[in-house]
């Protein structure tokens, strides 16, 4: 109820703050950049790009009588686009950060999560966050998965880390043996091991964040 309460929220803030970016002009589209391999915020169902933030950003649309038209990107790609103005906003799972909130605006968050470590089911030496140190870590590429391990430990000197530009290649190169384990958001984490056999999810929390919607300040 919460999390509903918030993504209404958000619909409301955000089709104001839009409306009062192009309201006026002469454009009757609302283009949004996203990576669709992030289920279930964003994925590909039926040839078609679904999920929970392109179910906003229609109702933002909605709200401002024009038409969404989504494109799939690259995820560090976004901010960039979003900054620039070829992006009207960024739909992606994208979480709130001090260094993203230099460049671009976010909306109120609407979704409290978590960034959480994939394994391979019988992995018995990865039972901890901690346990990482020495290890190689797949991530996504630009991501707080790989913003996070990256300063922790890469920055360190106490682990590697092998970046990807989709969550699904980082779990294959888990899968192979490339690396040791996975850092991905909770919901895309979940997915990711439903999908795949032999995989399963460290119970502690690696960190904590928040999704918000982005658009140019
Ligand atoms: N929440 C993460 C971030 O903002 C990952 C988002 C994504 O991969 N779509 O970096």
């Amino acid at each position: 109820m919460k999390k509903m309460i918030a993504i209404v929220l958000a619909v409301l803030m955000l089709a104001s703050v839009m409306c009062l970016a192009s309201c006026g002009k002469k454009e009757d589209t609302l283009t949004i950049y996203t990576e669709a391999g992030f289920a279930p915020y964003e994925f590909v169902y039926e040839n078609e790009i679904v999920g929970v933030d392109i179910e906003i950003m229609k109702k933002v649309a909605e709200k401002l009588g024009v038409e969404l038209v989504v494109e799939d990107v690259n995820f560090d790609s976004i901010t960039g686009a979003v900054k620039g103005g070829k992006a009207d906003a960024g739909a992606a799972g994208m979480t709130i950060t001090a260094e993203r909130d230099e460049e671009v605006d976010f909306s109120i968050p609407y979704a409290s999560t978590e960034q959480y470590v994939i394994v391979k089911a019988d992995n018995a030496e990865i039972a901890t966050v901690e346990n990482m140190v020495g290890k190689t870590i797949g991530v996504q590429q630009g991501t707080t998965g790989d913003l996070y391990c990256t300063w922790d430990l890469e920055d360190a000197g106490l682990a590697t880390v092998d970046r990807y530009s989709k969550g699904s290649d980082a779990v294959q190169a888990l899968k192979t043996g490339k690396v040791d384990c996975v850092i991905i958001d909770n919901e895309p984490a979940k997915a990711l091991v439903a999908a795949n056999s032999g995989l399963k999810i460290l119970e502690t929390a690696y960190a904590n964040e928040d999704y918000a919607i982005c658009v140019k300040k």
